[in-house]
């Protein structure tokens, strides 16, 4: 798979992510599975992954400012 900003290579790998949840809730995924670009500072999540995130900020309840979850697979 090939970024669609600059065409380079990208690469599996593992990250820490900030999400919006509502209007003042921030949720960081850690050990998100990511594909990074090698070229930019651009990254793609699969649509599993995306489909697993979506549901872990359902349950995150939005009432603390900052909350950090760690990504289990
Ligand atoms: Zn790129």
């Amino acid at each position: 798979m090939r970024c669609e900003v600059c065409g380079a290579e990208l690469t599996p790998t593992r990250t820490d992510l900030p999400f919006k949840v509502r209007e003042t809730g921030i949720v960081i995924l850690k050990g998100l599975p990511v594909l990074e670009c090698g070229g930019c500072p651009q990254y793609v999540l699969e649509d599993a992954v995306l489909a697993q995130v979506d549901q872990i900020l359902g349950r995150a309840n939005g009432e603390t400012e900052l909350e950090i979850i760690r990504y289990a697979a």
